[in-house]
């Protein structure tokens, strides 16, 4: 393995206490993301290295893996100043003109300060190079990290994904829909180094299978910020159908998503989440103002975490696109929600008449059912789905 890739750990530094677990979390899930490459990891308390063949490739990879700052394709050498000479001459892109170099003394013993190392370094390359220094806006800014076991070079630094490593934060349930939303949801919690699992609703034959491998295709593409995503579906054509059929249309929408948050509370419970997550945005439908969202968060006392609550639909849609789920997302697939739609559901439901309704069937029964026939979908591989859409 020829090329060497040097990572910078993100907001995890600042965590003193934690910093172990951080970095074995994060070097964990490195590991995951790049199963399939040949590559050697070694680490230590500021940095991550990897040995590979493939360096670009890799960093491509890399830069959505939460948890790092940067990611930089080093050259390492022996700590001898011709060697480092060599080696930046050999890597400074000929097409471009002014340079400055910044250099990094973690080897508190070398005799050279950093100041004194550069303006060295500097001089050296200006004498043997067409090169010319420019400290203010260079065109390649070199840096050279002196440490005991050798220099390591770069000029380009790619910016990591920020963050802190999936896991670190525990487990979190993502209620997850074929929206805009929920997906953005599901990649901003993922940011916060929670494992994110997803719960998905699904009521056939009122939803298409197309529906189904819709909300698969979008845990797909957030697995790649993850690793370790699963989907759970969750079957809820019974519930729905009971209560389209025992409640008024005006609280159709408020008992459903209750449904849904009380077979969510008690599925979280079973794989160990404790935290549920969803794409609820304030104002944005009538079940998302506040009064639906006081009557539909009081059947949990877990704490529900609405990444997107205080956006704009358009500041989600441009995560939405930065991330990759837009287009999926867009897909014209019906939902569970879009079809028990009434059509003027309640804006200021009340507590009363939603426990009054819900009263009218056995629902504590149905969400029983729907938890112990859960299907779990895991391993699975983007584009595996595509065909199916
Ligand atoms: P959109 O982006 O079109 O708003 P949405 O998925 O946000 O789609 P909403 O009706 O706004 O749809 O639902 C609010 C939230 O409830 C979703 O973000 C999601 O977290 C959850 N939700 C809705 N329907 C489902 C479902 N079928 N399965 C799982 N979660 C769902
Ligand atoms: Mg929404």
């Amino acid at each position: 393995m020829q090329e060497l890739i040097m990572i910078k750990y993100g907001e995890l530094t600042t965590k003193k206490a934690n910093r172990k677990i951080f970095i074995n979390t994060l070097t964990q899930n490195v590991k995951t993301i790049l199963e399939n490459e040949n590559v050697e990891i070694t680490k230590d308390q500021v940095r991550m290295f990897i040995k590979c063949d493939n360096a670009k490739q890799i960093a491509f990879k890399l830069q959505k893996v939460f948890g790092i700052l940067s990611i930089v394709i080093a050259y390492k050498v022996n700590n001898t100043i011709k060697d480092v000479l060599d080696k930046s001459l050999e890597i400074m892109d000929k097409n471009q003109k002014t340079f400055k170099v910044v250099t990094k003394r973690s080897d508190k013993n070398y005799p050279i300060h950093s100041m004194d190392y550069s303006k060295q370094l500097g001089g050296l390359i200006l004498k043997n190079s067409k090169f010319k220094v420019d400290v203010h806006n260079p065109d390649i800014i070199l840096t050279v990290e002196i440490r005991t076991e050798g220099t390591f070079i770069y000029t380009d630094e790619l910016k990591g994904a920020g963050g802190y490593p999936v896991g670190v934060a525990g487990k979190g349930l993502l209620m997850l829909s074929g929206g805009i939303d929920s997906p953005v949801a599901g990649y901003l919690t993922l940011k916060r180094g929670v494992d994110v699992e997803c719960l998905y609703f699904e009521s056939p034959p009122h939803t298409s299978l197309e529906a189904k491998n819709k909300v698969i295709k979008l845990a797909s593409i957030i697995n790649e910020y993850s690793g370790k995503i699963k989907v759970h579906v969750v079957p809820f054509t019974l519930i729905q159908e009971a209560i389209f059929k025992n409640c008024p249309d005006t609280y159709m929408i408020t008992i459903m998503r209750r449904m849904m948050y009380r077979i969510a509370e008690l599925y979280a419970g079973k794989i160990g989440a404790k935290i549920l997550i969803n794409g609820e945005s304030i104002g944005q439908v009538a079940s998302q103002t506040l009064d639906s969202m006081v009557c539909i968060n009081n059947v949990t006392n877990m704490p529900v975490i609405r990444p997107v609550a205080c956006f704009d639909k358009l500041e989600i849609i441009d995560i939405a696109k930065k991330i990759g789920t837009y287009d999926t997302s867009i897909l014209p697939y019906e939902d569970c929600c879009t079809i028990f739609v009434p059509k003027h559901p309640v804006i200021k439901p009340t507590l009363e008449k939603c426990i009054k309704y819900e009263n009218n069937f056995d629902y504590h029964t149905l969400i029983n059912q729907a938890v112990n026939n859960i299907e779990t979908i895991t391993n699975f591989k983007e584009d595996e789905f595509e065909e199916l859409l």
